[in-house]
């Protein structure tokens, strides 16, 4: 089956797995997720891309109980909607990603670490599946070397 990603320029696959592709601005330094074409801190214009880390660690989050209205896409309807992990994920100390977190509840702890995944999400109209990222639970925050 053919995949095609989310949206442009949201991942890239790295040699340690995929990464997601932010944007960060020469004159202040500031990461943002995903890319901008002017720095939301000091207004500096263009950024430069920035791949983010690929580990970071839970900094809060929240269960999503229902299904969210449009423009979001997920697959199936209202009958089989499930609820699932929301949450935002710092990432190398950088910048924090809003994301779905692929663990259940009961199992989710603040500052848990977390790496970057790619999973599929839905099929499309021309029967492609649709990959988005995602965050799962990593023995550790800080990439293996
Ligand atoms: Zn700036």
């Amino acid at each position: 089956m053919t995949s095609v990603p989310i949206g442009p320029d949201l991942f890239a696959d790295s040699t340690e797995g995929p990464r997601l592709l932010g944007s960060r601005c020469e004159h202040c330094g500031v990461v943002t997720f995903p890319s901008q074409d002017g720095c939301p801190r000091c207004g500096a214009e263009p950024l430069v891309r920035h791949e983010l880390a690929r580990h970071g660690t839970l900094w809060t989050w929240t269960t999503q109980n229902f299904r969210p209205k449009a423009p979001y896409a997920g697959p199936g309807d209202e009958r089989d909607f499930r609820p699932f992990v929301l949450g935002y994920v710092e990432l190398g100390g950088e910048v924090r990603v809003e994301g779905h977190i692929l663990a259940e509840p009961e199992d989710v702890k603040i500052g848990m670490p977390l790496e970057t995944v790619v999973i599929p999400f839905r099929e499309d109209e021309s029967g492609r599946q649709v990959l988005t990222f995602a965050f799962a639970p990593s023995a550790t925050a800080e990439p293996l070397t």
